[in-house]
């Protein structure tokens, strides 16, 4: 059995849903479909998750969100006429969502999620009437019908384990069972999303509770590249990741797949395809547990901004106890999630993401360590991009950290940080945010040309 998830590009318009049903009706091992919400046509265009958003704070603002109403039924009205459906559905879903503008306004949160969970919702049900309509055994199923429960946390959500129970039965329905990504339900009943771009987590939710012997993720490009194809030349595609090398490219900017998506999947071992709606016959991208083809040893470059790092040394630090214990103690009561910390002798580099890091935070934090670690020195240095190198080949190889950091140094970008994590999957160089572009490409001429 396949599950296959839709991103909001393949739903974007009638002609796109065309597409996605000849896909899932080509295979009939295709049972399970998870689909986003319809996402943009063009670059300019504007994703129906923003503009669920627009009418939830038109609806928390003034209270009169008639436009930005009006604005989302148009989307919708135009796909089911696209498709060749009648005006009952568009009437189903112009109700559905003004319900949820006229619902409870007391907890913002919980209202915003309601609104956003409406594009995956809707999508659903037009894409499963669109295949009855077309002679399939389709039906939309709703993630309250099947027991997807998850966290409370509105826009930030996690799967609650006896959700995978439930959900096993949905490899025992009949036909095309078509089910609506990025949200679940709290166990009091509310709407719950996941973070933004979540479908992908839904999709591989559904499969490791279904043990499909696939997880299929279709997208708008043929591949994962080597790099970002925006900052690189036609990129070398990627035909075999592991599992490891994603999370790693996906925590340094690779946005193809959700970087939390991995995690159901990879405890069954299922493997997840990234392939391409517009071009359904190219191979695409397989993750797996373990390559077996590993003939280079850098398999892709990626390299994020928003990082900031506290340097801090104390003399003899090495020797006293506790000390590591302490300072992620103060780091854990004030709520910030640190990054990476790498550590010479007498001396700690702590990375952050900045986004946790307020001024506010930062000044707080810093007295702490002052008066409760009495360091000697302290420093705090914003702006800083992390710049990685990932492959499974780069443990059995030699050289490589001479190789990157010599591409790097011929460009002059001085290295902040240098961290190889334990796995050796992965090299991390830190640098400053506006050099992240000039590194990416320094490290693919050395690697890929
Ligand atoms: N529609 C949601 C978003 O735009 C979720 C998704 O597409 O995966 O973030």
């Amino acid at each position: 059995m396949i599950v296959a998830k839709f991103g909001g590009t393949s739903l974007a318009s009638a002609s796109q849903i065309k597409k996605v049903c000849d896909i899932i009706t080509s295979e009939p091992a295709r049972r399970i479909v998870v689909v986003s919400a319809p996402g943009k046509r063009d670059r300019d265009d504007i994703k129906v998750t923003d503009m669920l958003i627009a009418c939830a704070e038109a609806g928390l603002g003034n209270g009169n969100a008639d436009e930005e109403l009006d604005a989302v039924i148009g989307r919708y009205a135009e796909i089911a006429s696209g498709l060749g459906l009648d005006n009952d559905i568009v009437d189903v879903i112009a109700e559905d969502i003004r319900a949820r503008l006229d619902s409870d306004k007391s907890d913002k949160e919980r209202y915003v999620d309601n609104l956003k969970a409406a594009g995956e919702d809707n999508t659903a049900k037009l894409v499963a009437a669109y295949l009855q309509s077309i002679g399939h055994d389709a039906r939309y199923v709703s993630p309250k019908e099947a027991g997807l429960f998850l966290s409370d946390e509105f826009g930030n959500a996690q799967v609650l384990p006896q959700s995978y129970e439930n959900l096993k039965k949905l490899s025992t329905y009949p036909g095309i069972t078509v089910f609506p990504g990025f949200f679940g339900y709290s166990l009091s009943g509310e709407v719950v999303t996941f973070p933004r771009g979540g479908s992908d987590i839904t999709g591989s939710i559904l499969a490791a509770a279904v043990d499909a012997d696939l997880y299929e993720n279709f997208t708008d490009v043929d591949n994962v590249y080597s790099a970002n194809p925006n900052l690189i030349d036609n990129p070398r595609p990627i035909i075999e990741l592991t599992y490891r090398e994603m999370r790693e490219l996906s925590y340094a900017g690779f946005s193809v797949f959700h970087e939390e998506a991995l995690v159901p999947v990879y405890e069954k071992g299922i493997p997840v395809r990234i392939k391409n709606t517009n071009n359904p016959t190219a191979p695409g991208t397989t993750i797996v547990k373990e390559r077996h083809c590993i003939s280079e040893p850098v398999v892709g470059i990626a390299g994020d901004t928003g990082f900031c790092f506290i340097y801090l040394s104390k003399y003899l630090m090495n020797r006293e106890i506790g000390f590591g214990r302490k300072l992620l103690q103060i780091l854990e009561e004030e709520h910030i999630p640190f990054e990476h910390m790498p550590s010479g002798i007498d001396n700690i580099t702590i990375i952050l993401k900045q986004h946790h890091f307020t001024e506010e935070k930062e000044k707080k934090i810093v007295n702490r360590i002052v008066d409760e670690l009495e360091v000697d020195d302290i420093s705090v240095q914003r702006n800083l991009a992390l710049v990685m190198i990932v492959g499974e080949g780069m443990r059995n190889t030699v050289g490589i950290t001479a190789r990157a950091s010599g591409a790097l140094a011929r460009q002059n970008i001085n290295l902040d940080m240098i961290s190889q994590g334990p796995s050796e999957v992965s090299m991390i160089f830190g640098i400053k945010d506006y050099e992240k572009d000039r590194a990416i490409i320094a490290l693919y001429n050395e690697f890929f040309k």
